[in-house]
């Protein structure tokens, strides 16, 4: 197995990373990922965006009528490495790139994609996914948001949950109860609703990391045009998983846990315990191997991931093992760094003598979210042993 890259690639990669040496944004738009309704951010979030897609850095393997450049998968894979390597702000328009695009790309009709799919790629429209509700996030299929068909129009009433960026959303796709009398799963439909609608109201939430990231958002008779169902009515829930398949590929990077490994071997390097860098304490080192140890699987795994996509071949149980690992990995980093910094892992970013900027608190709490959203590790590990293992099915 040769896991070099050729020299076309690898001269790719230098030119993408002299690029990205020359334009990104070193200031203004801050560590934050989530969250900020601050106008003058967003302008800055969407121009980075813009900037990136211009250049052909944007969602290259995207079919070329919609915007993309049909390349193959590994030119993304050595872009995704080159935004981590430079510490690049993450993309505002992340939802629309990394789930509702490829959604669409395999189950919209030629109008949706024509439509939506361009101003994906420009940061010009930012989706948000609205799926949970309250009593619905492990068990989706019980959701209760509804909509009526009027006419040419769905009516939907009902209220979703935990909205990562409603706050500044033009579009949602959504999942709503379209036949209430079907068993569960069967009268569900995805329909694509422009936040701007009369009828919707987005109350932020606050999440422990200070960050306004998610919302409540409410649905009173909102007009819907039927053209803006996915697939076919009640039939939702087939789309509704191809959406989140593409979620849980998106959360768990290989090259991001490598970059964080890497950011807390030089923070352990400077800080004493006993008189010596904490990376001389045995137990420590210990718990660094094992980290290692797990960064160096995930990029075996993620290698042999590219290579399934290079065949061709459809990613199955791997992106669930993606979730699943790597969000648990990156809160376990954060921990280790936590632990090693002791009483000033309680200094925050705002604090001008926190540790390595206070990264690590905000990273910590940050992290936590992620193994719970797109799906707990409860829940990923059910899939794993049921699918991808055959084990018997929990009740
Ligand atoms: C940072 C973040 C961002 C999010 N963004 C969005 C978003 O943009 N859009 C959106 O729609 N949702 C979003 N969510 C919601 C997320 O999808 C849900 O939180 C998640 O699916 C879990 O649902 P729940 O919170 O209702 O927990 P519950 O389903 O109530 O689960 C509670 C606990 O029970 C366990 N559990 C439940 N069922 C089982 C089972 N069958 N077997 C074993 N254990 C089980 C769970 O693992 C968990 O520990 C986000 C969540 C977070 C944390």
């Amino acid at each position: 197995m040769d896991l070099n890259f050729t020299s076309e690639e690898e001269a790719f990669r230098q030119k993408v990373r002299t690029f990205l040496e020359e334009n990104v944004p070193r200031s203004g738009l801050g560590d934050t990922r989530e969250g900020r309704e601050d106008k003058e951010w967003l302008a800055r979030a969407k121009a980075w965006q813009r900037r990136l897609y211009e250049a052909g850095y944007v969602a290259l393997a995207w079919p070329k009528e919609y915007g993309g450049q049909a390349m193959d998968p590994v030119k993304q894979s050595i872009i995704n490495d080159e935004l981590v390597r430079a510490r690049a702000p993450y993309l505002i328009g992340g939802s629309g790139l990394g789930m509702l695009g490829p959604t669409l790309i395999s189950w919209g009709t030629e109008e949706q994609k024509q439509r939506y799919l361009p101003k994906i790629l420009t940061a010009e429209e930012i989706w948000c996914q609205g799926y949970s509700e309250p009593g619905s996030g492990s068990d989706l299929a019980s959701l209760k948001t509804r909509a009526d068909i009027v006419g040419d129009e769905f009516i939907v009433n009902g209220q979703k949950v935990w909205t990562s960026g409603a706050q500044h959303a033009d579009m949602m796709f959504c999942l709503v109860r379209t036949d209430p009398d079907a068993p569960k799963h069967r009268g569900i439909s995805y329909i694509l609703i422009d936040m701007h609608t009369a009828g919707i109201t987005v109350r932020p939430l606050v999440q422990m990391t200070g960050d306004r990231g998610f919302n409540e958002v409410f649905f009173d008779n909102v007009h819907v045009p039927r053209k803006n169902l996915v697939a076919k009515l009640n039939e939702g829930w087939i789309v509704a998983n191809a959406t989140l398949f593409h979620e849980r590929n998106m959360l768990g990077s290989a090259s991001g846990s490598e970059q964080r490994f890497n950011r807390l071997l030089a923070l352990a390097k400077t800080i004493e315990r006993g008189g010596e860098p904490v990376t001389k304490d045995p137990v420590f080192r210990q718990r660094l191997a094992d980290l290692e140890i797990k960064v160096q699987a995930m990029r075996f795994h993620a290698l042999r991931q590219l290579t399934d996509q290079i065949r061709g071949k459809n990613p199955g149980i791997e992106s669930m093992v993606n979730k699943l690992v790597g969000t648990e990995l990156n809160h376990d980093l954060a921990t280790v760094a936590m632990e090693a910094m002791g009483d000033d892992s309680m200094l925050a970013r705002e604090d001008p003598t926190a540790l390595d900027k206070g990264y690590w608190p905000y990273e910590w709490m940050f992290s936590l979210g992620l193994v719970i959203g797109g799906g707990t590790s409860h829940i990923q590990k059910n899939i794993i042993a049921e699918r991808g293992l055959h084990m018997p099915k929990s009740r």
